[in-house]
């Protein structure tokens, strides 16, 4: 387990110090550094990409709060430079933060469905080429602190980033407003060293904060943010006796059955006689019941869709959508021929130890 406020800026442990109490999961599916959805080593040149190591999930422009940005800027390092360079270039710019111009937007919002994970000129300008690509790693923002393509206890482990993700966001924008209040930010046509004084002074403000500051920025919606996170952390317990199917995706692939109960991103290689057993699995009979005597559908095999999310207990709502087996929304909806490249290069990365 890690504690969240690990590799956070230190004032993160004053502005809120309960995120140190939640345990959240250590995703070690999600590779970053030879990322997890970009083609092995050795990989077939010809066969299609889900994602390059090039792009990967960072075809992202984050938005960055006004102090995340002054922190970026004073740090003297890489990142600081990416971000000068990106305050020069002009866009996007406001008193509460750095955010993608309105033209990069645009242009995401009718590519990304083709090139997420695949486009560098979609990706991140704080991203650079070399081991760490990220450049401002340890001022990122909440998309990118708890993003991941794969979580090691599937569904239940992205709704936990979720909540972490609402909270940190939740905390980084209400302190760049109360910023925007306590000081004299520039206008919209300022220059580009106004804005980057403006930034700064918002870093060494919030480094200032007293006891009468944080009663300001630790507003109820802050603390509610918190709570939620807590209950997500300790809500799932013990496989239960009796467990429905919760599967969202499926599909019948060289001899095993790929299947989800969160993101095709992250699919297991089950036995094709799966759903044999899923059909069992009536809401009444306990699934030692259910388990019968083909091979491979044994008491591993439960324990493994339950810990991954693809079964829940019978009194929780089978979520909307959860007996399709075509794709649903994702980047890739709505594009058949993009389904069927995405679908066979996930199944050329997949490993059965993964
Ligand atoms: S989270 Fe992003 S960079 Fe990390 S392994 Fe997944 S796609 Fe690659
Ligand atoms: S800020 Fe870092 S992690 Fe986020 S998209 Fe950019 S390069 Fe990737």
């Amino acid at each position: 387990m890690a504690n969240l406020l690990d590799g956070m800026d230190k004032v993160y442990s004053k502005l809120v110090p309960e995120l140190g109490r939640a345990d959240m999961p250590v995703e070690n599916k999600a590779t970053c550094l030879t990322c997890a959805m970009a083609p092995k080593p050795g990989a077939d040149p010809e066969k299609p990409v889900a994602f390059t190591a090039r792009a990967r999930c960072c075809t992202y422009n984050p938005l960055l709060t006004n102090h995340v940005v002054g922190r970026i800027l004073r740090r003297n390092d890489r990142g600081a430079a990416l971000m000068r360079a990106r305050i020069e270039q002009g866009g996007g710019l406001s008193a509460n933060g750095v955010g993608p111009t309105a033209e990069w937007n645009d242009h995401y919002r009718k590519q990304a469905s083709v090139l997420f994970g695949r486009s560098d000129e979609l990706r991140c300008p704080y991203w650079a080429d070399e081991p760490h690509a990220c450049t401002i790693w340890r001022d990122r923002n909440a998309v990118c602190r708890t993003w991941f393509c794969k979580h090691e206890e599937g569904g239940r482990g992205r709704s936990l980033w979720m909540e972490a993700h609402d909270a940190i966001d939740r905390i980084d924008k209400t302190v760049a407003v109360y910023c925007v209040t306590l000081g004299d930010p520039p206008s919209e046509h300022a220059r580009p060293g106004q804005w980057v004084g403006w930034y700064r002074w918002c870093a060494e403000r919030v480094d200032l904060f007293d006891a009468y500051d944080l009663e300001r920025v630790r507003t109820r919606e802050v603390l509610e943010a918190v709570e939620r996170l807590e209950k997500v952390v300790t809500r799932r317990g013990p496989l239960p006796e009796v467990v429905v199917p919760s599967l969202l995706e499926w599909y019948p692939r060289d001899g095993a059955m790929l299947a989800t109960g969160y993101s095709a991103y992250d699919m297991d290689a089950l036995p094709a006689d799966l759903f044999v057993l899923l059909a069992r699995l009536d809401g009444k009979r306990p699934w030692r019941e259910a388990l019968g005597s083909e091979p491979g559908l044994d008491e591993a095999l439960v324990q493994r869709m339950w810990a991954r999310g693809m079964l829940a207990e019978p009194d929780e709502a089978f979520r909307e959508g959860s007996t399709a087996v075509a794709f649903r929304d994702g980047p890739w909806s709505g594009v058949p021929e993009f389904q069927e490249q995405i679908l066979t290069s996930l199944t050329a990365s997949f490993s059965p130890k993964d």
